[in-house]
């Protein structure tokens, strides 16, 4: 009796032992089905999205290339505006580069001294420098400007940096930039290639002269087709700086401090 007793109990103990492995083993089963289905929808999920991304993008770029294209800009005219005016050049004209080196600081000062690259000048310097460019872009090339307007609080600034009038005008006597008539420019291809001029902007020497011809032919001719057109146009240059120009009876005008505001 005793006997039997055990043997039932052992084939019990046996028996939940087994039942217990099958149920482990079913479950194991059950998450291997539930995942290869999880990684299986996954993939087609995916696969489903990206489609729908890339007939959405095919849609956008076709919408901004054919469907809607941008708007051409309308620029400000002249009109009723006194020629003493101060503008932003761009308002006008399209047709110029720009490289306005005292809004970062890759300039002799190695200071940014403008809070943001803006081209301003007086009404009558702008038609004049139009007209100039329109000449220029004739002939393949176009003006690039390195600065133009410079209000007088930006020449005090730079007159701390730099309290030498060897390099930078007194802010009381004030520079010709401070009156809205002088920019310091050269010649891009109309692609944006700059044409060599022998020394960068704002080079302080002798290779930077007008009366210096020590240099290759090409940066002579470049340096010609510059400063002729240029005085066709109503400008003098001065003879240390190939790339300052001052329109005639600019020095005449009042120092200004007008800023302008950094939000175009
Ligand atoms: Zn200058």
């Amino acid at each position: 009796m005793i006997i039997l007793s055990v043997l039932n109990h052992n084939y019990t103990m046996c028996a939940m032992k087994l039942k217990q492995s099958t149920n482990l083993l079913y479950m194991l089963l059950f998450c291997v089905v539930v995942f290869s289905c999880k990684e299986t929808a996954t993939n087609d999920d995916k696969q489903r999205d990206k489609g729908l991304v890339d007939s959405l993008v095919y849609r956008m770029l076709d919408t901004v290339t054919k469907k809607a294209p941008l708007p051409k800009k309308v620029f400000k005219t002249f009109e009723g505006l006194a020629d003493s005016t101060f503008i932003r050049l761009a308002d006008f004209s399209d047709a110029f580069a720009y490289d306005m080196r005292y809004a970062t600081d890759n300039n002799f000062l190695k200071t940014q001294v403008y809070d943001c690259a803006e081209c301003y000048t007086r009404v009558k310097t702008a038609k004049a420098l139009i007209k100039a460019n329109k000449a220029f872009r004739a002939q393949g090339v176009k003006i690039k400007f390195y600065d133009c307007y410079r209000p007088n609080d930006v020449q005090y600034k730079m007159w701390k940096i730099v309290p030498n009038p060897q390099y930078v005008a007194n802010p009381v006597k004030g520079s010709i930039h401070n009156k809205g008539g002088a920019v310091d420019i050269t010649l891009v291809t109309l692609d944006g290639e700059e044409l060599a001029m022998g020394t960068d902007f704002d080079f302080f020497g002798k290779r930077a002269y007008h009366d210096n011809f020590d240099l290759p032919k090409q940066i002579l001719a470049n340096r010609k087709l510059l400063k002729e057109t240029m005085e066709k146009h109503g400008f003098w240059s001065t003879r240390t700086e190939w790339w300052h120009y001052n329109l005639s009876g600019a020095s005449k005008d009042k120092i200004a401090n007008f800023k302008w505001k950094c939000d175009n």
